[in-house]
């Protein structure tokens, strides 16, 4: 795009950038112009690029215009214009994706939308009696993405708490992580909570540093760093019949302590327990090596030969920034993961978008509703298809990714190379990971101090590696990329329930369970947040605050009635289990080939959800208290 001072053109450029569908629900909501309502669309692209849009691109000069007639027609920039009636929003938002939403789908997103703040606060269905309120507490454990939103969820309801953080500082994920290339590759837009809608960040999927800044803002705006206990591990907590309390067992700079509260929200994260492989001789290696959310402050790999093991998300994010710096890089690639090309990946949002952001009214709004709707393109890809008979995909969409992930591998790599990296498994049975088309591992691997090693390991001793094929490879470094212990919730605490339960014994069998993905029978007034089969579904974010929207229905329903416990029962347990295992059953996932931390030795998913975003959404909006015993006087 060239730059101009002109402000009509630059108006126009802006708008040539935008997506003409959300202009479209823009317009319509800004005027109820039934123009816009009327355009013929049409469905493009392929696999996760499967979009629907206006059919003609004489609708889409025409949504043009009429957009850069709002941003201008008042005469001045920034001039405020009024935001259309609310009870229209329903329809913009479908225009706005060209479809028809079911109630749920039209109420989460409206959620999303963020025109209030605080839909996902505590609105008492009346005043809780302080005295209860004081009575009440609550210890939160983990400061990350999960744990400030818990945080400020309960200093808005008024409900005493206090955080616990192992950590020296907040961040979570984006503290822990600081791999060079680090970003997320769910649209930043959407991955912020819905008060953090204006965060003003640039970039259309943010590096690692940028989703730190706003964990920072997170906690300096809304006053939570004086809520967390840093340097501070949970190492147990044990349900007290006695006083319908938990005790909370940490251990910090004043040593072993025991802190009692009602309830317990863990937000200790998915992908917090770095995972490292067993390879035999790993100790014998007399150079450095760590794993890639262990990064070392200012790290020097020029002229180092580095290994890099492991080929998933980090691994694959961190190549072609660690080539830019080393003399040799190996990447020993046990199994490769799909990789999706996105245009854009790395760069900032294209120019002109503050100017959208600043004389288009929601535009911001719309382009978040957008962007949260990304997981129903992932349920969609990853949904099987009992009709759609193919050894290698599981849809019609899947195999049309399938197929342009491939064509980009060849294209990259030639056929020799891509067929190495081609996965074993069908798109979405492990966790694909979006790469920029000109700048990824692929372009790394096509530099001549980069190399693909896939003979697989036998053993490291001290100067480096040995492959199955009796290969000797020194190395001076090695990076383990190789992911986290994620099917293991909670993972190292011991938490002790009713009659001396443990969480480790009931999940033995067939690993972690949970209902609504939050609470187990036994385990009175805990909470999870991001806890068995809740992965894909809603965005992390938006995840975060329904689980807590979840707690603090079922804290509300205890302070205001003469309850001191609140649990699932037994039954409503094993129902919603088994409606999550039979889902899992018609997705991707259960292909056998995907493995990976998405299915576990039990055969069964712990981490992975089949419901559909708005459903999730609509389970935890509304709990359901007949399935939840609540007993007991205070
Ligand atoms: C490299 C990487 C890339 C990712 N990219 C994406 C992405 O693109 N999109 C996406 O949606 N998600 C992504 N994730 C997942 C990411 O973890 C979540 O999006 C989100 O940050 C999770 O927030 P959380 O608060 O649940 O967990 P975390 O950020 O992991 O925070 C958990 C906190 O709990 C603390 N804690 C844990 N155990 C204890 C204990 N016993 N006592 C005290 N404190 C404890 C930890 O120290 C940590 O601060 C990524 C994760 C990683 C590692």
């Amino acid at each position: 795009m060239v730059e101009t001072e002109n402000p009509v053109r630059k108006v126009q450029d802006a708008l040539a950038a935008a997506d003409p569908m959300v202009l479209r629900g823009l317009i319509y909501q800004l005027t109820g112009d039934e123009e816009v309502e009327e355009i013929e669309l049409a469905t493009t692209g392929g696999g996760f690029f499967r979009a629907i849009g206006p059919a003609y691109e004489s609708d889409i000069a025409m949504l043009r215009q009429k957009a850069a007639r709002l941003m201008t027609g008042s005469g001045s920039a920034g001039a405020e214009i009024d935001p259309g009636p609310l009870d229209r929003l329903p329809r913009s938002l479908e225009l706005a994706v060209g479809q028809e939403l079911t109630k749920d789908a039209v109420d989460w997103g409206i959620e999303e939308f963020g025109l209030d703040p605080w839909a996902r606060s505590l609105r008492w269905e009346v005043e809780p009696p302080p005295a209860r309120l004081g009575e009440f507490s609550v210890t939160v454990i983990g400061a990350g993405l999960g744990g400030l939103n818990a945080a400020l969820q309960l200093k808005r309801a008024g409900i005493p708490f206090r955080v616990i953080e192992k950590n020296s500082d907040i961040g979570g994920t984006w503290l822990e992580n600081r791999y060079p290339g680090i970003r997320v590759d769910s649209p930043s837009r959407a991955y912020t909570h819905i008060f953090g809608v204006d965060f003003d960040h640039k970039y259309t999927f943010c590096p690692g540093g940028e989703n730190r800044r706003y964990l920072d803002w997170v906690a300096d705006t809304f006053d939570l760093r004086d809520d967390v206990t840093l340097d501070t591990e949970v190492r147990e907590l044990r349900w007290d019949e006695a006083t319908k309390e938990w005790e909370i067992i940490t251990d910090g700079p004043g040593g072993r302590q025991t802190l009692r509260s009602k309830g317990v929200v863990t937000s200790v994260g998915f992908l917090n327990r770095p995972s490292l492989p067993e390879i035999d001789g790993m100790e014998d290696f007399s150079g450095d090596s760590w794993h890639t959310a262990r990064w070392p402050e200012g790290a020097d790999l020029s002229a180092k030969r580095v290994a890099v093991i492991g080929t998933g998300c980090s691994g694959y994010q961190m190549i072609p920034e660690l080539a830019r710096q080393a003399a040799e890089i190996i990447v020993f690639q046990r199994r490769p993961q799909w990789m999706v090309p996105v245009p854009g990946y790395l760069s900032e949002y294209q120019q002109g978008t503050d100017l959208l952001e600043r004389d288009l009214p929601l535009f911001r709004n719309f382009m978040r509703f957008k962007s949260s709707r990304m997981p129903c393109e992932f349920v969609q890809l990853s949904e099987v298809d009992p009709d759609f008979d193919d050894p290698d995909a599981v849809s019609e969409r899947n195999r049309e990714q399938r197929d342009a992930s491939i064509a980009f591998l060849e294209e990259k790599l030639g056929p020799e190379l891509a067929a190495k990296m081609i996965p074993p498994h069908p798109v979405c049975s492990g966790r694909p990971v979006l790469i920029d088309p000109k700048n990824s591992v692929l372009d790394a691997l096509t530099k001549p101090h980069v190399r693909l090693n896939t003979e697989g390991i036998k053993r490291i001793y001290e100067d480096g590696i040995e492959t199955k094929d009796g290969s000797r490879l020194e190395v001076d470094v090695i990076v383990y990329a190789t992911g986290f212990k994620a099917s293991d919730y909670l993972f190292p605490m011991t938490v002790t329930g009713r009659d001396g339960r443990t969480l480790a014994n009931e999940w033995a069998a067939e690993g972690a369970q949970a209902y609504r993905g939050t609470m187990v029978p036994g385990f009175p007034n805990l909470w999870m947040i991001y806890g068995p089969n809740t992965n894909a579904g809603l965005g992390v974010p938006a995840l975060h605050e329904m689980s807590m929207v979840f707690a603090l229905k079922c804290m509300e329903h205890m302070i205001l009635g003469d309850t001191s416990e609140i649990e699932p029962t037994d039954s409503a347990f094993a129902r919603w289990n088994q409606k999550i295992d039979e889902g899992n059953k018609r997705m991707v996932w259960s292909d056998p080939r995907g493995r990976n931390y998405y299915w576990t030795e039990s055969g069964r998913s712990s981490t992975m959800t089949p419901l559909r975003p708005e459903e999730v959404w609509h389970t935890l909006n509304y709990p359901d208290f007949a399935d939840l015993g609540a007993a007991g006087g205070r």
